[in-house]
């Protein structure tokens, strides 16, 4: 049966498919790293915040609070992470060099968002200003027809287009190949859900509080519907020989490495009880 892709085990399988094999042929477990876990602290905020219940908030009062609900809904998702924080990470000055890029982060987020609504009051309440800027967030989209999904960070729809955002706290503000495909992902999939493309996908770097933006054409379309054909037929096979190992600089970082390089058996990896497999 063909496994339901999504852009992160695309880009796994594109950069070595024997990491794909290990993680999702045999579900070898991965540790997740203390930059993932910050990184969905941040995206839980940034879902909440425009969750935000705006009885009491005018044009007087938004600016501070909406500052005060945004660190809110942070504060609570990183308690919420402590534990697992804690788990992957011992050192409690990094921990701390995390926490405190992450406010930095959603301290730009709420700059620029400020900014937004205010040129909005020209000709609009606070309330209209919000909205105009709240975007759908998390919404998870399955194309049965590609065998894709994925969750998208924002959809908004502005001044009649459709924009689909996701939020990147990524180091560098490079649109890399990779983001371009996520990217095309999204926008297939928002066009197999409700029929027509949006206008655009972009990305917002947190950290360098920046949007880039590509446009969204037919021919971007169609080359990754291809993309997603391709990784499904490299995938259809259950023999670790179709799973060729890809070394580089990001084997340092994969937690499948003791077993690729032959210092762990493959069994001790293994969660069920499953015939001995040779790597
Ligand atoms: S250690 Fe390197 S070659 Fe081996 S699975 Fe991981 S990424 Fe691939």
């Amino acid at each position: 049966m063909t496994r339901v892709e999504s852009a992160h085990s695309i880009s796994m399988f594109k950069q070595c498919r024997r990491k794909y094999f290990y993680k999702y042929k045999l579900e070898l477990p991965e540790k997740k790293g203390i930059a993932a876990i910050n990184g969905q602290v941040v995206h839980a905020a940034l879902e909440e915040f425009f969750n935000m219940n705006l009885e009491q908030v005018n044009e007087l009062n938004f600016e501070e609070k909406c500052k005060i609900h945004l660190f809110g809904c942070f504060s609570k998702a990183w308690v919420a992470a402590i534990p697992e924080l804690k788990e992957v990470q011992e050192e409690k000055i990094t921990i701390r060099k995390y926490y405190e890029d992450s406010l930095a982060m959603l301290q730009n987020f709420s700059e620029l968002f400020i900014q937004r609504v205010k040129k909005e009051l020209m000709s609009s309440s606070f309330q209209q200003a919000f909205n105009k800027w709240k975007p759908e967030s998390e919404v998870y989209i399955l194309s049965e027809k590609h065998q894709i999904q994925g969750y998208i960070d924002a959809i908004h729809k502005r001044n009649g287009e459709v924009l689909i955002l996701d939020y990147k706290t990524s180091r560098k503000a490079d649109m890399t190949e990779e983001y371009k495909r996520q990217l095309a992902i999204y926008g297939l999939l928002y066009k197999e859900k409700f029929g027509v493309a949006p206008q655009k996908v972009g990305l917002y770097f947190l950290r360098h509080n920046e949007e880039k933006f590509m446009d969204v054409n037919e021919a971007l379309l169609e080359d990754v519907k291809k993309e997603c054909a391709s990784v499904h037929k490299g995938t259809a096979s259950e023999d670790i020989g179709a799973y060729p190992k890809n070394l580089g600089v990001w084997c340092r970082y994969c937690d499948f490495q003791t077993v690729c390089f032959g210092q762990k058996s493959l069994q001790g990896f293994m969660k069920k009880e499953e015939a001995p497999l040779r790597v």
